[in-house]
């Protein structure tokens, strides 16, 4: 039996009761979820989509985490819990092996996986 939590759509503007439709079966428990993905998959903003996925860490329906990018690659290098913040420096980057002491060679994004079954109210 899966858990469900309910996350009140109210809680997120920018979003129309259209897009609240489409939004539900692009949640799974457990399947990673970046804003930009679910932007292009139901036609909405980056930052509506970004906010719906920070609030539904906040409401403890899904973790949260940061993708790592380095310049040296377009592939995300590892995730970081978000509440951890972004990557100490100097950081050894594991695809090139250089050692990255300026922070504008680093890129973050979100990406949300959800730990419960979430219903739109
Ligand atoms: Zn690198």
């Amino acid at each position: 039996m899966t858990d469900v939590g309910d996350f009140p759509k109210d809680a997120v503007s920018g979003i129309t009761p259209d897009e609240w439709e489409h939004l539900a079966s692009h949640f799974e428990v457990g399947r990673d979820i970046m804003p930009h993905v679910l932007g292009a998959s139901i036609g909405i903003e980056y930052r509506p989509a970004r906010a719906l996925l920070l609030a539904l860490g906040m409401f403890g329906l899904a973790e949260n985490y940061l993708y790592v990018y380095h310049v040296c690659t377009e592939a995300p290098l590892k995730a970081r819990k978000l509440s951890e913040g972004f990557e100490p420096l100097p950081w050894t980057c594991p695809y090139c092996e250089q050692s990255v002491v300026s922070r504008s060679e680093l890129r973050y994004d979100l990406v949300c996986r959800p730990t419960v079954a979430i219903r739109f109210v």
